[in-house]
This record gives C-alpha cells, sequence and structure tokens, in this order.
C-alpha cells in the first residue's frame, strides 16, 4: 500500500510539474496571440496632490483574456520579461500612454519600464522615435524604474538616463526602499521622484518602524531635493500621517483604483 501511496504521490507530483510547464508555454503563446489582437488594456490610476486634485496617473497594463477574463500584470509581466516579450508590450503601453498625453496637457504621465525594456539597446531610439511620431510632450513624461536596474550595469544605466533627460523625460524611483541597495547611487543619476513603496505606508501611522523608514526617506528626499510619492494609500488616517511628515503626492486606493484609460481621462476632463 505505501509503494501504491508513493507511486501515487509520484505521478501527482509529475502531473502538477507537467501542468505548470504547459501552462507557462501556453500562456506564452496565448500572449503573443493577445498582444497582436490588441487583448491589452490601459488602466490608469491617479496621483493626487496636498489640495486633493489628480495632477498625474499612472499606466497598468491589464490583459483581457477572451476566456479567463482580465489578468492582472504580476501575472504576464514575469513572463513577458523573460521571453523578451516586454519589448513590443512596453512599447505598447508606452505608445498608447503618449497618444493619451495631447488632449490632457495638465496631466503627468507615468509609465512602468521593466529592466530587459531599459537595457534594450534600441530603448532610447523607441522612446525618441515614439516622442517624435505622437508630439508627445516628453516633460510630462516620468519612467517609473527599480532600483534593481540601476546598481545591476550602474554605469550603462546612468548613461541612458542621462540620454533620455536630455529629451525632457524625468525618472522615478518605484517601490523605493525594498532594493536593499545603498543610497548612493541617488545622488549620482538624474532622478526626480521616488515612490515609497507601500509595504512602508501599511502600517502607517501605528507601526513605529514604518513611521521611522517613511520619515526616514522623507529626510533623504528633502537633502537631495527629490519629489515623494506614497504608494498604497488606502485610509484617511495614512494620508494624514503621511501630510504630517510632509509627503504631499499620494497614489492608492483611497484616491482611486487603476481603471480603464478613458474612463478615468473623461471624468476628470469633467471637473
Ligand atoms: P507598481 O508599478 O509598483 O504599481 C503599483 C501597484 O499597486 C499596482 O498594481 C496598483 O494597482 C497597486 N495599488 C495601488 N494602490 C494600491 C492600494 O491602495 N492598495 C493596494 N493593495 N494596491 C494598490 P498592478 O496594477 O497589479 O501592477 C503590479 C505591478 O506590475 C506594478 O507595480 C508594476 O511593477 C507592474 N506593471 C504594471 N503595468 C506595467 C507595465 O506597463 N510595464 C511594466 N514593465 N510593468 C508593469
Ligand atoms: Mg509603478
Ligand atoms: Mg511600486
Ligand atoms: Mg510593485
Amino acid at each position: 500500500a505505501a509503494k501504491e501511496a508513493g507511486r501515487g504521490t509520484w505521478r501527482r507530483f509529475k502531473t502538477s510539474m507537467q501542468t505548470q510547464v504547459e501552462s507557462r508555454f501556453e500562456l506564452e503563446g496565448e500572449l503573443r496571440k493577445g498582444l497582436e489582437s490588441q487583448q491589452l488594456r490601459l488602466y490608469l490610476q491617479p496621483k493626487t496632490n496636498r489640495d486633493g486634485l489628480v495632477y498625474g496617473t499612472e499606466s497598468l497594463v491589464r490583459w483581457e483574456h477572451p476566456e479567463k477574463g482580465l489578468i492582472p500584470p504580476d501575472r504576464f509581466i514575469p513572463l513577458a520579461e523573460d521571453t523578451g516579450m516586454i519589448i513590443p508590450l512596453g512599447e505598447w503601453v508606452l505608445k498608447e500612454t503618449l497618444l493619451l498625453m495631447k488632449e490632457h496637457p495638465h496631466l503627468t504621465f507615468a509609465v512602468n519600464i521593466s529592466p530587459r525594456q531599459f537595457r534594450n539597446c534600441n530603448f532610447v531610439e523607441q522612446v525618441q522615435q515614439l516622442l517624435n511620431e505622437t508630439g508627445a510632450d516628453p516633460k510630462r513624461l516620468t519612467l517609473e524604474v527599480t532600483e534593481g536596474l540601476l546598481i545591476t550595469d550602474f554605469n550603462q544605466s546612468s548613461k541612458r538616463m542621462l540620454e533620455l533627460q536630455k529629451l525632457g523625460i524625468s525618472f522615478s524611483i518605484d517601490d523605493f526602499g525594498t532594493g536593499y541597495s545603498s543610497l548612493s547611487y541617488l545622488k549620482k543619476l538624474p532622478i526626480n521622484e521616488l515612490k515609497i513603496d507601500r509595504s512602508f505606508v501599511d502600517g502607517l501611522p501605528d507601526d513605529s518602524s514604518d513611521a521611522l523608514l517613511v520619515e526616514t526617506m522623507m529626510a533623504v528626499a528633502k537633502h537631495l531635493e527629490l519629489l515623494v510619492v506614497a504608494e498604497g494609500v488606502e485610509t484617511q488616517e495614512q494620508q494624514a500621517y503621511l501630510y504630517s511628515v510632509g509627503c504631499n503626492l499620494h497614489q492608492g486606493y483611497f484616491y482611486g483604483k487603476p481603471e480603464p484609460a478613458e474612463q478615468l481621462l473623461a471624468r476628470l476632463k469633467k471637473t
């Protein structure tokens, strides 16, 4: 009986492994098709200032799968990154965003750029070309990158950032505080903004170590003259605490979840 149970376990194990491999393979093919047949959706989340006004948005992609429904980016961005599909996918997000900019001259627009996309040797050219094609104003465009990207291959990254900065583009460090990196890179790179990771905002105002970390990040940012955006603001208590330490730019469900781009922009135009 033990032997049979053992065999059964092995079979189950093998089956689940195969399923994982197959579903990943399947998902890859489907994502390729999805990209071609316009299944990607551009969602935007508002960024709000101290006056409670929406001053900008962040582009967050979703995949509207014909059978599986709306798939969040965490389930396909890593796959796209592994397979290289992030290059056309990222180009799509950037272009869709740039196309919206002309119609909304009072808003800033932020786009997430993953490491492989940023490191692609054609990236600067691609951005330049999309700016030309769309006539979008680069001064209202921010690229969100992560700390990890900047530390690995520092020289190459900083060179590329400077080229993009010359075009008028700004840079933001996404998920700031989660990268275990030294802070010295902040003064060596053309960075305009830090985004405090949601994990530090979660425990505010009661968690004293989160509070201390947020205050420390504010001090660093003040010293280096960087803007700070708090991610994942969900409650009025978090809002009040952040205001009290001088963090006035917020993003989070308290203000608005990501929603289809046209929907958010139409509402903003009316108010
Ligand atoms: P991110 O850039 O750090 O985006 C913030 C994530 O936190 C978003 O998840 C957003 O919906 C979520 N969020 C915002 N406010 C709150 C809140 O108050 N509470 C909670 N619980 N969550 C909140 P989303 O849209 O699922 O995106 C996840 C990640 O996928 C993004 O993290 C980003 O790293 C990546 N991503 C999304 N779109 C793109 C894209 O177009 N290109 C690339 N390369 N990555 C993308
Ligand atoms: Mg982001
Ligand atoms: Mg983030
Ligand atoms: Mg994130």
